[in-house]
């Protein structure tokens, strides 16, 4: 959307230009808009990773511009009260296929000049992402452009499963980044909201309270962690420590896809539950909570079967059968016959093999030797 700010290349867009950013595409007005301050962190970024294409030049600035590589008002040293009084564009000095300069700016900058003279010319005035061989920005390569400003989170793989659906995944992650619209957050943001929780009543209502701490929420956490044998008691952590320890656990591929879907399902379902009591006037209850996960769990296991199985052993089978879904059970291990013939005397049979860690990676070999007895040499 930013890229699309810039170029102005529809009505919409093309009133946002105007009335937010100057000729040079900085910002020069702060708007009351949530969604133009994510924008406006964008614009220099994208401006400092792209240039302009001349075509006819009725649209690029000739001063302010970045069209040669550099601004002409810099390489000029024009002063910085003058700028905004030069509005003249490329095609006020190219006209009839001939460049039109004064001697004085030909004599003053015969580099500058060069440089013009040397720039191909025609079709219609763009601006191109450096970063992109089409130069134009996509979700992909603006992804990449930035992705390496963030650390990487042992989270980030976990909460984006494909049996999950998305909506429930973004609640998670909304929680993780402390983004979710619950009072305090919006009290700190200075809106004017009430400040206790609406499931208890009695607290203030922090993400933290309304996603563990919450007497309510405990008692359907408590009650979840139980199916999954999950021994670490409530108290001892908080919502952030619970879904690192959560990440950490090893489980058979059934129960972990069971195990990640339902601690997401679980904070969406309170996050629902929450609604409900503040915009339906309903009553909290962590039953309706564990129903909601319940039937998500039978969703799940119905349309990602082919994603996993159970370990063949109780402790599994008593989890599947605490959240009522029916285990698949892992096939058998297979049994290959290997047998090894001696050589004739007197040769000895040398047997070899080797491995690497990935291309380029260390690698090694070994090999045995024996003789007709079998005996090592
Ligand atoms: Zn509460």
């Amino acid at each position: 959307m930013a890229w699309k700010v810039i170029e102005g290349n529809s009505f919409g867009y093309d009133i946002m230009k105007q009335r937010y950013l100057n000729q040079c595409c900085q910002v020069n007005s702060v708007a009351p808009s949530t969604v133009w301050i994510g924008l406006r962190e964008e614009i220099g970024e994208l401006v400092s990773n792209s240039f302009s294409y001349i075509g006819d030049g009725t649209s690029t600035l000739f001063w302010l511009d970045d069209w040669l590589g550099y601004l002409l008002v810099d390489k000029c040293g024009v002063p910085f009260f003058m700028r905004d009084s030069l509005t003249q564009t490329v095609a006020d000095y190219f006209f009839e296929g001939v460049w039109h300069f004064t001697q004085t700016f030909v004599n003053s900058f015969p580099q500058i000049v060069c440089d013009i003279l040397l720039l191909p010319i025609g079709g219609k005035d763009a601006r191109f992402w450096k970063p992109s061989l089409q130069g134009k920005v996509s979700s992909v390569l603006a992804f990449a452009h930035h992705g390496h400003k963030f650390p990487r989170v042992s989270w980030g793989s976990w909460i984006w499963e494909p049996f999950i659906p998305v909506r429930r995944s973004l609640v998670c992650w909304r929680l993780l980044h402390d983004r979710m619209p619950n009072y305090d957050r919006l009290i700190r943001h200075g809106l004017v909201a009430p400040n206790w929780c609406p499931i208890c009543k009695r607290d203030a209502e922090t993400a933290e309270h309304i996603f563990w701490n919450c007497v309510c929420v405990q008692q359907a956490w408590a009650i979840f962690l139980t199916w999954f044998d999950f021994s670490q008691g409530l108290q001892e952590l908080d919502i952030h420590s619970f879904l690192v320890a959560a990440w950490n656990r090893q489980l058979s591929s059934q129960i972990s896809m069971l195990w990640k879907a339902g601690i997401i399902n679980m904070i969406w379902a309170i996050w629902t539950e929450r609604n409900s009591c503040i915009f339906d006037s309903k009553k909290f209850s962590s039953k309706h909570i564990l129903q909601h996960v319940k039937v998500a769990f039978l969703e799940n296991d119905m349309n990602f079967k082919h994603l996993g199985t159970m370990k063949n052993a109780w402790t599994d089978y008593v989890v599947l059968r605490n959240i009522g879904v029916k285990g698949r059970v892992a096939p058998p291990p297979e049994f290959i016959s290997v047998s090894w013939w001696p050589p004739i005397t007197p040769w000895m049979k040398v047997n070899t093999d080797g491995s690497a860690l990935g291309v380029p990676g260390e690698i090694a070999s070994g090999g045995v030797f024996r003789d007709h007895w079998g005996w090592v040499r």
